[in-house]
Order: C-alpha cells, then sequence, then structure tokens
C-alpha cells in the first residue's frame, strides 16, 4: 500500500508540512547528491500561481540541508525552446533567492539516452538529473490543457532542457500519445519524494491560466501514481479516466484506486473545481471524443485580441510551425497544429485559450 500525506499548510507557515513529508518519506541524504526540482514552467510572479511557490522550495532546501550534509543542486528546464530563459524564470518567480545558492542551469549539459524508439530512439537529459542520487520533485497543483492534471508525474518533463520537450511533443503528434510518452519520460529517472505545492493551485485553462484557487495543503508521496491519484481526486477528474496514469500503472509504476492508497490527512474534492475545457479527462479516454478531437478543426488555441500584445513569444515556442502572425496576432493553422498547447504555456498575458 502507497502513502499520501495531506497537511494543512500557507506559505508563511509551510515548515510543519515539509518537515512532516521528510519525517514520513525519510531519504539519507548524507553526502549524496540531491537535485530539487521545483515546477518552473516560465517566466513569471509567484502569485500567478505558474511555478512552484518559493517559500515551498525555500522550506525544502532547509531542510535538505538540516538532515544532510549533501551535496544540492536545485534546477528545472522551463518552457519548451527556453534554454536561455533559465536563469530569468528562477529570477523573476522568486525561485532564485529561495534556492539560496545552489541553482544550477541544468539545461546547459545533457546526456543523450536510448528512448521509446516508437517516438524517439534518443533523448538527452539534463545530466545533473542523471547523477543525482536523490531527486526531490516539487510539482505545482495545476490543471493541463493536454494531461488534465500536471501533477507528480508531469513534473518530470522538465528532466528534458528545451527544444528536447519540443521535439517530443511533435513526435507523439497526438494527446493520447502524449499521455504515454510523459510516462516514458517519468520512467528514466523516477524521483524519490514528490512534495506538491497545493497551497494555492489553478483551475480552468491550466497550466497558465488566471484562475488561481486557495487550496491550502501540501501533498507528499514517495510515489507518483498515488500523488497524482489524489491530485485527480481533489479536483474532482476520476484518475482511472486520465491515459498517463493508466498506462502508469500497467507499468508497475503503483496504483490510482484510492483503495489501495493510505491518506494521511483529510482527502476532499474541492468544490466546483474548474477542469479544463471539454470535460477534461472524458477527452483523453473516450475513443468517439478523440475520433472528433482528430480532426483539425476541434480544440485548438486561440489568441484573445483583447490581451494579446503580438510579441511573437507563442510563434517561437511552437513545435510544428503552426503559428504564424496575422495582422500582428498570431492565429493557428489546424491542418498543422498538434494540441500540445505549448503556445498557451508561454504566452505571458495568459492570452492564449483553448476553443
Ligand atoms: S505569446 Fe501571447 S501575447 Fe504573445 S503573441 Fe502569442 S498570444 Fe499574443
Ligand atoms: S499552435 Fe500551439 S497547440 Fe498547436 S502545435 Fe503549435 S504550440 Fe502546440
Amino acid at each position: 500500500m502507497r502513502t499520501v500525506l495531506i497537511h494543512p499548510a500557507t506559505y508563511e507557515n509551510i515548515f510543519p508540512a515539509i518537515r512532516r513529508a521528510f519525517d514520513i518519506f525519510p531519504l539519507n541524504m548524507k553526502n549524496k547528491k540531491v537535485l530539487i526540482k521545483p515546477n518552473v514552467l516560465r517566466k513569471s510572479e509567484a502569485k500567478e500561481a505558474i511555478v512552484t511557490h518559493p517559500a515551498v522550495l525555500a522550506a525544502v532546501v532547509k531542510e535538505v540541508e538540516s538532515r544532510g550534509p549533501a551535496s544540492i543542486i536545485v534546477g528545472d528546464n522551463p518552457g519548451v525552446f527556453s534554454y536561455g530563459a533559465n536563469e530569468d524564470s528562477f529570477i523573476a518567480t522568486g525561485l532564485m533567492e529561495a534556492a539560496s545558492g545552489y541553482y544550477r542551469n541544468i539545461g546547459t549539459d545533457a546526456q543523450p539516452i536510448d528512448f521509446n524508439p516508437e517516438y524517439l530512439p534518443v533523448v538527452s537529459v539534463s545530466r545533473a538529473v542523471l547523477d543525482a542520487d536523490i531527486v526531490i520533485s516539487l510539482p505545482k497543483f495545476k490543471t493541463h490543457g493536454l494531461t488534465v492534471i500536471t501533477g507528480a508525474i508531469k513534473n518530470s518533463y522538465g528532466i528534458l532542457p528545451g527544444a528536447q520537450k519540443a521535439r517530443l511533443h511533435k513526435a507523439a503528434g497526438t494527446p493520447a500519445r502524449f499521455h504515454d510518452m510523459v510516462v516514458d519520460v517519468f520512467r528514466i529517472r523516477i524521483p524519490d519524494l514528490f512534495i506538491v505545492d497545493a497551497v494555492v493551485g489553478m483551475e480552468g485553462n491550466g497550466p497558465a491560466s488566471p484562475e488561481i484557487r486557495d487550496i491550502g495543503i501540501i501533498l507528499a508521496s514517495d510515489n507518483a501514481v498515488a500523488t497524482d491519484a489524489v491530485i485527480a481526486t481533489m479536483m474532482g477528474c476520476d484518475p482511472a479516466k486520465l491515459g498517463f496514469l493508466q498506462k502508469a500503472r500497467a507499468m508497475g509504476l503503483g496504483d490510482f484506486d484510492l483503495k489501495t492508497i493510505e491518506i494521511l490527512g483529510e482527502l476532499k474534492r474541492i468544490p466546483d473545481f474548474k477542469l479544463p475545457p471539454l470535460g477534461g479527462e472524458a477527452n483523453i479516454n473516450n475513443p468517439a471524443i478523440q475520433s472528433v478531437l482528430s480532426k483539425p478543426t476541434m480544440l485548438r488555441p486561440q489568441a484573445n485580441r483583447d490581451i494579446c500584445t503580438g510579441c511573437g513569444a507563442c510563434i517561437a515556442q511552437c513545435p510544428v510551425s503552426a503559428l504564424s502572425l496575422s495582422e500582428q496576432f498570431p492565429v493557428v493553422d489546424p491542418e498543422i497544429c498538434i494540441r500540445c498547447f505549448c503556445c498557451q504555456e508561454i504566452c505571458p498575458e495568459k492570452a492564449m485559450s483553448l476553443v
């Protein structure tokens, strides 16, 4: 049986929850290389809830320091092509300061490894991830247009530097295949501990939605499938319907059945929690909906012209060049778009929505 801790917390009073996580899921970190990986989707302010909050990272760093000595690295790979935006993203979010001098741009040194020949035979992974004795993953409690939730398993997508993410999005080609591939990336280096920032989460059109939600908890577990099952349940989404959880269970990585998960704390569904458009999880599993979605007219990103500044960041991020500028606004070519929603993730104005 797997265990998931649900502990009340605020950003001002975060230490009891973090300490309890390390007490329940102890790690021997003495003289080990420890990589702490927050979710740093992109340059944003901490209050936007797009990234793991700096208070969570700071508390985790302090806890690891106190249980060391350890060789600590704090790192992530923001964005899809963003090799150069790594420092900027950490500074803007406050995560650089929270990293207490342990920050490293893990996107500058990568190692090619064998991957899934069905998608890409070889993929490059940040060497700091492969070298670490212990990986601590700090996901953010958020929705995601493509995978419905972005939690413990999806946070590992950030072990891929910059353009590797875009290559895999392109190689996957469809949302269903992307669900499978996310698990293949996760399996490259399964983290040893997951501490989820659900103090303030995100609902609606995530992972960069303007709709944030006070939740007031920290989740922790040493198993990603159990963690994501709890996140999905809190969001009002049946974990059994999520393609990436089905794949992870089939591969023996854990179980999403709540009967197999010991909950330390109170598991409650968040009232009226907004899932991504089109009912979220139903998109992934329902063959009829999938067949409709595979047609080029369904569920595409569209820029809100009242908000869009025409900065072109979305065009630069698109892995298949499906976006172009027309009358100063990005327009999508539905024949080319693979519905990866990277353009939505990266838009600094939150002008891209799925329609
Ligand atoms: S990134 Fe956002 S603001 Fe910039 S062009 Fe695209 S939709 Fe407009
Ligand atoms: S237009 Fe947006 S959703 Fe479509 S392929 Fe490009 S980045 Fe992905």
